[in-house]
């Protein structure tokens, strides 16, 4: 049961959980018009600390879809907390408004100290460098539409896997089903966190290279992601890294036929638009299944 719950990453919910809501989802795209009003009288707060485009946009058209309303904010200086208002104290208040929070911060911690503080639920919409489970739902939502199961695939995560939020919330998901394998693909500056290959080490098969190139024809998924420019102390830095992978057709033709092309968005320069029609490139597919798994999750959490 998800009634009341909170979502602060994404193993807060068993296997069995997210698999319930990705049926509802194939539910809900099957036929949205049963869902047009099963949140009707419910709102939702909306609350980013910190820009979006997507997880806004596509947790606003869920709870609407749905049949509900949503309030909030997307500039932080219109609320109290411009006053210096507690994050804490903030989430108290809204939550006698509301069913439910969605909340987006630049601070690791913030949606985990939210929900200590919070009598609704509080759904993680990614805070600082830490971790974002509602994209990771989106991600296994797509895996699983595009290649009918969530086991047995070879994983290439490429980027800025220091940073990457999704990428930490994918590995910690994707690590619990059966026969996963990552490849991590980054700049040895942005490497994967030490905190998350230990919870590999011994359990998960993965290994560690800065060359896409070379691991093109193994991968069944490649996982793209642009440099966090906004995490950098160094403006000179970034500069020096931001183009280091650029997926091009020439590096797509290594590719298997079947393998599936992901990326959270936004893109920066990591791939090339000239490969945006290629079938196996599903991000934009990927973008759209977000809002049906947002809405399931919304349905689920309200208990609707
Ligand atoms: N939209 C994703 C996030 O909020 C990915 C990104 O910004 O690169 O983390």
């Amino acid at each position: 049961m998800l009634k009341g719950r909170h979502l602060i990453v994404p193993t807060d919910f068993t296997v069995d959980e997210l698999n319930d809501l990705f049926r509802l989802a194939d539910s809900i795209i099957a036929n949205p018009s049963n869902y047009s009003d099963v949140c009707k009288g419910k709102l939702m707060a909306s609350l980013f600390f910190e820009p979006s485009t997507r997880t806004k946009f596509s947790f606003d058209a869920a709870m609407y879809r749905l049949g509900g309303n949503v309030l909030g904010f997307s500039d932080p200086n219109t609320s109290s907390a411009a006053k210096g208002e507690s994050l804490s104290d903030t989430t108290k208040t809204i939550a006698n408004y509301v069913d439910l929070i969605v909340c987006r911060s630049p601070k690791e911690g913030a949606a985990k100290l939210m929900s200590k503080a919070s009598s609704v639920p509080i759904i993680n919409a990614g805070d600082g460098g830490h971790q974002h489970p509602t994209q990771t739902l989106t991600d296994l939502l797509t895996i699983r539409y595009y290649k009918k199961s969530l086991d047995n695939h070879v994983v290439g995560v490429c980027g800025d896997l220091k940073f990457g939020r999704t990428i930490h919330s994918l590995v910690k998901a994707l690590s619990r089903y059966d026969n996963t394998r990552f490849i991590f693909i980054s700049p040895e500056e942005l490497k994967m966190p030490e905190y998350v290959t230990k919870e590999l080490e011994g359990k998960i098969e993965f290994v560690q290279t800065d060359n896409l190139d070379k691991v093109m024809d193994k991968l069944d998924i490649l996982y793209m992601s642009r440099v966090q420019r906004e995490r950098f102390v160094s403006e000179e830095e970034y500069l020096r890294l931001k183009d280091y992978f650029i997926l091009d057709q020439q590096k797509m033709q290594k590719a298997k036929s079947d393998l599936i092309v992901m990326h959270p968005l936004p893109r920066v320069n990591e791939i090339s638009t000239e490969i945006d029609n290629d079938p196996r490139c599903v991000y934009f597919e990927q973008a759209k299944l977000g809002m049906y798994i947002r809405m399931a999750l919304i349905m689920r959490l309200l208990g609707v």
